[in-house]
């Protein structure tokens, strides 16, 4: 058993959560149980997620994506009153990390996609003046579309929407997970033959088109199940705690 605050300064120094400027808070946003024995870890704080990890027995539950986002509505109500009522009326603990989840040079979710696709990471890109949070490198060998596709599908399980680009084999390719489409730009600056993030809007079709590389739209909520998950096993080996992932399905 844990110590719940002293689970979260943990985490928050792990992932050095005070050196992001971020869209959410980073760490313990709902506060439960003192006490964690059970930790669940899941991508988003739905409804679906919490009641699972309540049948679970959850103390705390881990995310990558929480609450109060910036420019959000911040009043108590409708759907965001029944999720905190849900939570506070069982004790259940929500913490949630964002960026800093994504950017972890081990646990995080670039890392972990990288780890999954069977990919060398040789460095750091992202827009200028940006967050460098995307990666690029190298797959063992080259492949040609389909066996990209097909690589990506059998490692997600989920099949990639793929907006072609001009080379052949695609090698050296770049990622960024969940909505960081608009990366494509500084990836095509950076020569990759392919990047890979996991939405699509219409204009990113025509960056693909027009500057020449390869978009693999693997899914926002496929690409980001590993961080979340790899953090939660590496917590649950830290304070001897019982961990689990529950994967809600969900095909964005
Ligand atoms: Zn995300």
């Amino acid at each position: 058993m844990a110590a719940l605050l002293e689970l979260v300064d943990y985490t928050n120094k792990l992932l050095d959560v005070n050196s992001f400027a971020d869209y959410c808070p980073n760490g313990l946003q709902v506060e439960g149980h003192a006490e964690v024995s059970v930790l669940v870890s899941g991508v988003t704080a739905s409804m679906a997620l919490i009641e699972a990890a309540q049948s679970e027995g959850a103390d705390a539950i881990l995310v990558h994506h929480g609450y109060f986002w910036k420019g959000e509505n911040a009043c108590i109500t409708g759907l965001k009153r029944k999720r905190l009522q849900r939570l506070l009326e069982r004790d259940t603990s929500l913490l949630a990390y964002h960026l800093p989840l994504d950017a972890h040079s081990e646990l995080g979710n670039n890392t972990q996609l990288a780890q999954v696709l069977g990919i060398e990471c040789l460095g750091h890109f992202g827009p200028a003046g940006d967050l460098q949070l995307a990666q690029y490198g190298q797959l063992p060998r080259p492949l040609d579309v389909a066996a990209c596709c097909e690589h990506i599908e059998q490692s997600l399980g989920r099949a990639p929407q793929h907006i072609p680009g001009t080379a052949a084999e695609i090698q050296r390719v770049g990622w960024c997970t969940g909505a960081a489409q608009s990366y494509i730009e500084a990836a095509a600056e950076q020569g990759l033959d392919a990047f890979i993030s996991g939405e699509i809007s219409e204009q990113t079709v025509h960056v693909a088109r027009e500057t020449g590389i390869h978009y693999f739209a693997a899914g926002h909520h496929a690409t980001e199940r590993f961080g979340v998950c790899a953090l939660g096993e590496h917590l649950a080996k830290k304070f001897d705690i019982r961990h689990t992932f529950i994967d809600i399905d969900n095909p964005v």
